[in-house]
């Protein structure tokens, strides 16, 4: 009996505990570009997990998950290249690093890089600044692997706004924000309630009144208007793999 009084004040307590998931919306993170090489190869991967964690020396935190081929370099070398994007990076330039695998692919094909002191490549393109990490710590994680670097070096391209999750998600990916110059833009624009369309593979959404700029497509065009050759900017599927959105 006393056990059972002790069993239902245990589930009393554990059920004060709830997990809501859009409370996780509103930590922020940037957007990367997470490098390394092994065996003469090299990688590079998107993440959004990247942050400083002591200034001296200057040290930098990042979770790559273990199935990714960049977690696999970086195991290998222990060497990690981030490069910190920029607020004007094309979708296409995401796609490329985030949604293909190295596997198949060459990801640095047509991108412009350096190779680091240590031999990591460290990609340039809509690259704000970049460092050059070495691998001191590792922590398992389940599912990922917190790998915490030491900086070797570290340099600012350019002095602009660096690129956050949430703008990507937002703006970058056709879910502009009321408050976005986009939507105020857009507030008379006839297409402004034709439907959107999603891509099937990675969740792109294609909003008719903010078009594809990057891919020559101008705010205004119908899904229907947009040529048969256009291609999903983020992920490079056809037109074909796009689902109108209800
Ligand atoms: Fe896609």
């Amino acid at each position: 009996m006393r056990g059972g009084i002790i069993y239902i004040l245990n589930i009393c307590k554990y059920n004060k505990f709830m997990i809501d998931n859009k409370a996780f919306y509103k930590l922020s993170y940037g957007l990367y570009v997470i490098s390394s090489i092994s065996g003469g190869k090299k990688n590079g991967q998107i993440a959004n997990t990247v942050f400083q964690i002591t200034s001296d020396p200057a040290r930098i935190a990042v979770s790559i998950n273990k199935q990714n081929l960049t977690h696999e370099y970086i195991k290998n070398s222990k060497l990690i290249g981030v490069s910190t994007l920029s607020i004007e990076t094309p979708l296409e330039f995401v796609g490329k690093f985030g949604f293909k695998s190295g596997r198949t692919t060459d990801k640095f094909s047509g991108v412009s890089y350096k190779t680091g002191e240590s031999g990591v490549p460290i990609v340039l393109d809509n690259t704000a600044s970049w460092f050059e990490l070495k691998v001191e710590k590792e922590i398992d994680i389940d599912t990922h692997t917190v790998f915490i670097g030491k900086v070797l070096n570290s340099e600012l391209i350019k002095d602009i706004d660096p690129m956050t999750y949430a703008y990507y998600q937002d703006v970058k990916r056709g879910k502009s924000p009321q408050t976005s110059p986009t939507h105020i833009a857009n507030k008379n624009n006839p297409v402004k309630d034709m439907p959107k369309y999603q891509c099937s593979v990675c969740g792109y959404i294609y909003d008719p009144a903010v078009g594809d700029p990057d891919s020559g497509i101008e705010p205004g065009t119908l899904f229907e208007n947009v040529p048969n050759s256009w291609e999903c900017p983020v992920c490079g599927v056809s037109k074909g793999k796009f689902k109108p959105l209800v």
